[in-house]
């Protein structure tokens, strides 16, 4: 009897056993899945998370670079490696490594001892000019330890560019308006000191003196004309103009100057009207006509005509039959205060701002302007502006 009771009671207890460890594998196999499925899903959280990461960094303009504790690259950026015209994968890579720049090593130096570097400028080895600025700071954990450096790099090449024109434009002017000036003086002075009492050298003097107000006037125009021009002060006010009747107002104008040169100024252009502002189309065609008979031959032959484009514009051009401009000089002539020939320009009263001028006013109008020369042969000024139906 008691023998019976216990083999019951040893069933009772082994099957007990199994139900127990049945039910606690389940439960611990649910356990494990929801574990695995927590891991997962963080992992995918974090595949995610790098990859929205790195999206945002490869669409900043920015130049992004972040270094590990050992200064080797544990992240750059779309922008960082086409500034430096690298290839994609430079994990892993030191910074002289990767770009061959000990300058940069240096910086990285200084910035792990002063923690951060604002504002440091550089230039790109190579052809053409690039410019960038370094911003670059330490990044610590929260025991204060550096994890790494972090470097970001901003494009200064439009900036530095646009401030050696500035600085260019500046000294430019100052020559062009010392020049004319010291003349006046050094005249004023001469006569003050009795060249006044010949009447015929105080004239001749005078004459000197008058020129060079002019011209000290028209850089003053042209000056504030560009000024007006660039900073879109300069509003154009468009209405249909009479193009043949505008272009003979202009020949009237410089008539006496192609008179002195015996410059013939032919009209080829058919009845046209085309839609510009006709004060600054004005402008246009006294600086291209004026040019044509100042550096075209004496007894030469300035022609003013156009052909319709396909386009619906028409393209303008004034001829002249002069020496010409060489071939590398052709599209700067359009730079302000380039000169082929400065000493002739200056003797002609040139400021060396007609063409940068006729080329925004062009420009404003929706058009081009670019010149073509034979040498020996002549050169002919074209520009395009919209006609109307
Ligand atoms: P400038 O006041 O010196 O005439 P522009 O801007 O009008 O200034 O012209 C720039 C330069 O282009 C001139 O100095 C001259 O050397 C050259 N140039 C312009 N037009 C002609 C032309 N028709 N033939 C030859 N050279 C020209």
């Amino acid at each position: 009897m008691w023998f019976s009771l216990f083999i019951v009671a040893l069933a009772a207890l082994v099957a007990l056993h199994f139900w127990w460890r049945a039910k606690f594998r389940s439960q611990h196999s649910e356990q494990t899945t929801e574990l695995d499925n927590f891991q997962r899903r963080q992992q995918e959280t974090s595949v995610e998370a790098k990859a929205q990461q790195q999206v945002i960094f490869n669409s900043m303009l920015e130049g992004l670079l972040l270094l590990d504790r050992q200064r080797k690259i544990y992240l750059s950026n779309r922008a960082f490696n086409s500034f430096f015209n690298l290839p994609n994968e430079l994990r892993g890579k030191t910074i002289v490594e990767a770009l061959r720049l000990h300058e940069l090593d240096d910086l990285l130096g200084r910035v792990e001892s002063e923690q951060q570097v604002f504002g440091y400028e550089f230039k790109l080895p190579g052809f053409s000019e690039r410019w960038l600025q370094v911003n670059a700071a330490v990044i610590t954990n929260s025991a204060g330890e550096r994890e790494g450096t972090i470097l970001v790099f901003h494009d200064l090449t439009r900036l530095k560019q646009l401030e050696r024109q500035r600085e260019e434009f500046v000294a430019n002017v100052s020559h062009e308006l010392r020049t004319p000036l010291s003349l006046i003086k050094g005249y004023v002075e001469t006569l003050l000191d009795g060249a006044r009492d010949n009447p015929e050298v105080a004239e001749r003097f005078l004459k000197i003196i008058e020129r060079n107000t002019d011209r000290l006037d028209f850089l003053i125009q042209d000056l504030l004309t560009i000024s007006a021009l660039e900073s879109g002060r300069m509003k154009l006010d468009l209405q249909p103009v009479n193009l043949p009747g505008l272009v003979e107002k202009v020949f009237a104008h410089l008539h006496t100057k192609a008179e002195n040169k015996n410059v013939q100024l032919v009209n080829e252009l058919s009845e046209t009207t085309i839609q510009a502002d006709a004060n600054r189309l004005d402008q246009v065609l006294t600086n291209l006509l004026d040019n044509a008979i100042k550096y075209g031959r004496a007894s030469g032959q300035v022609v003013v005509g156009a052909n319709r484009l396909t386009t619906g514009k028409l393209e303008l051009f004034v001829r002249d039959d002069g020496p010409g401009i060489p071939a590398e000089a052709l599209e700067r002539v359009f730079e302000r205060f380039y000169r082929v020939d400065k000493a002739r320009s200056r003797e002609q009263g040139g400021t060396g701002l007609g063409l940068a001028i006729v080329k925004h006013i062009v420009q404003a109008h929706g058009g081009e302007v670019w010149a073509k020369s034979d040498l020996g042969k002549g050169t002919t000024f074209f520009f395009t502006l919209p006609t109307v139906e």
